[in-house]
């Protein structure tokens, strides 16, 4: 069998940078997309698709390899983001396709995996289903029934993510093996395309675009021209036949990367690579399960405003162990004649927070009230007195 391909990236109509990234090269398939203050989701996302195609040029001889792959990634990542105080808490999601060797007999097989809220798709006999399960917020709220498919879709949190790269030391990724149909096609994609375009409009496009790179383009073009909100990548993998008529990876230079392999010293982001000042209109941001059920259990996170667009921001005041977890009046980040001020000063210093609720503190949250900021911190002395049995209970 022989595989065709198209990939797209873009930085959509909002943000100043693509934290995005992928690799499309007939042995390894990715996207990656990343998440952190300064460049670091930039550098994560690069950092995980170079990951895999390092791995895949040694060769994946079984499914395994793809999961072993995946969590030496992580490890690289997750030592990166902890030598560089700026890439603290860098993230990234990954869902990675790989076709697996043929075996005497057997049938061929690909392997797909994930980590995040990135997707892989099956497109067959015109039927469009989701291969990989989101690790996210809002995904766990539909599982429960809690909230429905279409409420799931405009969700305002559900750019949370329960697991990444590079959070942790170590991941645990979701993978499946699935026998290679000739027809059937894969589509990869960044959460920029599930956002703005549903299911049926997928499917749609790729019902009218035969070739992969045609496909993966105008899919790109429609988040973008549905708002553009978020980076969207998109990788289109079909399956043919060995006598099937090749063809991809044609034009479109923006968006697309070259059809021959990169170059080792290319950059890992055939995305926007330059750097920019960030601003994100939606932050992303990692939300580990021990913090998320902390915050969940004290019914503290739906009071909390995590997106709202300005007023006040929760951070720390100061560097090292002892920096002070305080709510600024102001906006992070900006205006070189407005400093921020600090409001409240909650008393508790970094050391006293578990690792990765501090680096979601270092993402400096949003809040359009005082009030909202305060019960965040208030949460937060919470999770901290519940976790210190003789101190920290003196009301
Ligand atoms: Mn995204």
């Amino acid at each position: 069998m022989k595989l065709a391909w198209g990939a797209a990236t873009h930085v959509g109509m909002v943000r100043q940078q693509n934290e995005d990234a992928f690799v499309a090269e007939g042995n390894v398939f990715a996207v990656a997309d990343g998440m952190g203050g300064h460049n670091a989701g930039e550098v994560a996302s690069a950092l995980a698709v170079e990951g895999l195609r390092r791995a895949a040029a040694a060769g994946f001889s079984a499914a395994e390899g793809l999961v072993t792959a995946i969590n030496t990634t992580n490890a690289t990542i997750h030592e990166a983001s902890g030598g560089l105080s700026e890439q603290r808490g860098m993230g990234t999601t990954l869902t990675a396709l790989v076709p697996l060797p043929a075996t005497d007999g057997e049938p061929q097989r690909v392997v797909v995996a994930n980590v995040g809220d990135s997707r892989i798709y099956l497109w067959r006999d015109n039927e469009l289903k989701q291969v990989s399960a989101d690790h996210s917020y809002v995904q766990e709220l539909l599982s429960e029934g809690l909230i429905t498919a279409a409420e799931a879709r405009i969700h305002p949190r559900r750019n949370i993510v329960t697991r990444a790269l590079g959070i942790e030391g170590d991941v645990n990724a979701d993978s499946w093996v699935l026998p290679m149909v000739v027809g059937d096609r894969y589509v990869l994609c960044s959460d920029g395309l599930v956002d703005e375009v549903d299911d049926e409009e997928i499917a749609t496009i790729l019902r009218a675009s035969t070739n992969p790179q045609v496909a993966a383009d105008h899919l790109v073009q429609v988040a973008n021209d549905h708002g553009g909100r978020d980076n969207t990548t998109v990788v289109v993998v079909d399956i043919l036949t060995d006598t099937a008529d090749v063809t991809s990876r044609d034009t479109a230079p923006d968006t697309t990367a070259t059809s021959t392999t990169l170059p080792e010293s290319s950059a890992a982001s055939p995305g926007d690579a330059a750097t920019h000042v960030a601003a994100s209109a939606r932050p992303r941001r990692v939300l580990v399960a021990v913090a998320l059920v902390a915050v969940l259990a004290l019914g503290a996170l739906s009071a909390v405003g995590w997106y709202a667009r300005d007023g006040y921001f929760v951070g720390f005041a100061g560097q090292g162990d002892q920096a002070q977890l305080v709510v600024f009046k102001g906006r992070a980040n900006q205006i070189l004649w407005f400093r921020p001020t600090i409001e409240i000063d909650s008393g508790v210093v970094r050391q006293e927070i578990f690792p990765s609720l501090a680096d979601d503190i270092d993402n400096q949250p949003k809040y359009d009230s005082l009030a909202r900021a305060e019960a965040y911190v208030n949460s937060i002395r919470d999770v901290i007195a519940a976790q210190k049995p003789a101190a920290g209970d003196g009301t």
